[in-house]
């Protein structure tokens, strides 16, 4: 049975080539349920939308937005969206794949999906990249709802975002309907925890990685592509626990300093226009020097296909913490093997933003909401677990943590698919 689609084409370091290689790695460790297979190499649904908005000039732009629902088999679909200039369907369909794997990695009620515009969010105004938001959310208004598909913050998308879409949606449907994204604004159904959740599950199974390893985070030297919502909040955790920045990229370009980037210069800097490279507590130095930087632990937690066979040569880092979604291309993750490089997957790694969403939803379905310390107990946890089980697999099969995790993963997903059957 062949897996290609007639509607993309990927290559074999394209996100769509890079998760199909990761699904055909897990094969072998699926059993009987390697049977069902192929559902995780085809999206359930995927719809392109036309967004037309009229500009602040009075002209008509028009832009193209996706939403993908990889999977659905385990509960409603969950995901981002993201606003950037280089989003394709083929990206969408990866990354709402890498949902389906991490939602079931650890274990929450949901499937994979994903959504994405399009656009450069920086050259719109804010009345602009509204109309935007709720054009595309109407849109897209047909497939997504609180029991179906749920949207949340990606790349270039926020709480003031979230709150658009909740708003739309809800004006729509004829009642406000808060439990159809998650990422909202606190006063809007959002939740305690949400905005640094991402970052903090990277140095919960960070620490752990660490630990495993014997590499003492006092001390230890980190170096971070993406200094977002994802890699500014890991950077802060690691350095409260005794670890230093070394070097930061974002794409402002790339600053380095031996000794530690001081974070409380350095994370307003980034938020300027100026970006990293106009904060003045370090050197700044050309991109590709970025990759083998003197560090122990490489946080890549900006786009995709980041970490390149020739990067993964030359990386210094014992240990490669996956922020972003999909950094790492199949030749790379195996040269990091063979280099005896620990790689946490994203699919884990990073699973802590969805892992808060989900209590976000459960929390507007209860209408009771938790304080900050019951979140992050409760996040800490669920992580934990999820990676301890991730590990036992892995020494068990003598595979890699990323296979380890789709093996978890998938024979959740698949279990669900056998069990709930085919219709008709
Ligand atoms: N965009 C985030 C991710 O890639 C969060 C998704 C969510 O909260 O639904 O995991």
């Amino acid at each position: 049975m062949s897996s290609e689609l007639s509607y993309v084409h990927p290559t074999a370091n394209s996100p769509w080539g890079t998760y199909l290689s990761q699904v055909d790695r897990v094969v072998p460790y699926l059993g009987g349920l390697a049977r069902w297979a192929e559902t995780l190499k085809r999206p359930k649904r995927a719809l392109i939308v036309d967004v037309p908005i009229e500009m602040d000039d009075g002209s008509i732009a028009h832009f193209e937005g996706y939403r993908v629902q990889h999977n659905m088999s385990r509960g409603p679909g969950k995901g981002g969206v993201r606003f950037h200039p280089d989003v394709t369907l083929e990206e969408v369909m990866a990354l709402s794949a890498w949902m389906t794997v991490k939602t079931a990695a650890v274990n929450l009620p949901y499937g994979g999906a994903k959504g994405g515009i399009r656009v450069d969010p920086k050259k719109l105004s804010l009345k602009e990249l509204e109309k935007v938001t709720r054009r595309y959310t109407s849109e897209i208004g047909i497939i997504i709802g609180p029991h179906t598909d749920i949207p949340a913050p990606d790349v270039n998308t926020n709480a003031q975002i979230m709150a658009w879409m909740m708003d739309t949606y809800s004006m729509n449907v004829g009642g406000t309907a808060t439990g159809v994204v998650t990422g909202k604004p606190l006063h809007l159904g959002g939740s305690l925890g949400r905005v640094k959740a991402t970052g903090r599950g990277v140095f919960v199974t960070g620490r752990e990685a660490a630990r495993r390893l014997g590499l003492d985070l006092r001390g230890a030297r980190i170096a971070v592509q993406g200094f977002g919502n994802v890699g500014s909040v890991a950077a802060e955790l690691f350095a409260e626990a005794g670890a230093k920045i070394v070097a930061v990229q974002d794409h402002t370009g790339t600053i380095l300093n031996e000794n530690g980037l001081d974070l409380a210069g350095l994370v307003p800097a980034s938020r300027t226009p100026g970006g990293a490279v106009s904060f003045k507590g370090g050197d700044v130095v050309p991109n590709e020097q970025f990759w083998d930087v003197a560090c122990d632990i490489l946080i890549p937690a900006a786009l995709e296909g980041q970490i390149t066979a020739e990067r993964a040569q030359k990386t210094k880092a014992k240990l490669v913490l996956e922020g972003a979604n999909g950094p790492t291309v199949p030749t790379a993750d195996d040269i990091l093997a063979e280099r005896g490089v620990l790689v946490v997957p994203d699919v884990i790694c990073n699973a802590g933003g969805v892992t808060v969403s989900y209590f976000e939803w459960v929390q507007d379905f209860s209408s009771f909401f938790w304080d900050e310390d019951e979140i992050n107990v409760r996040l800490d946890r669920i992580m934990m677990n999820a990676l301890n089980n991730i590990w036992d697999t892995a020494d068990k099969h003598k595979i890699t943590l990323r296979t380890a995790t789709y093996a978890v993963a998938c024979e959740r997903i698949l279990m669900a698919r056998q069990e709930r059957g085919l219709y008709p």
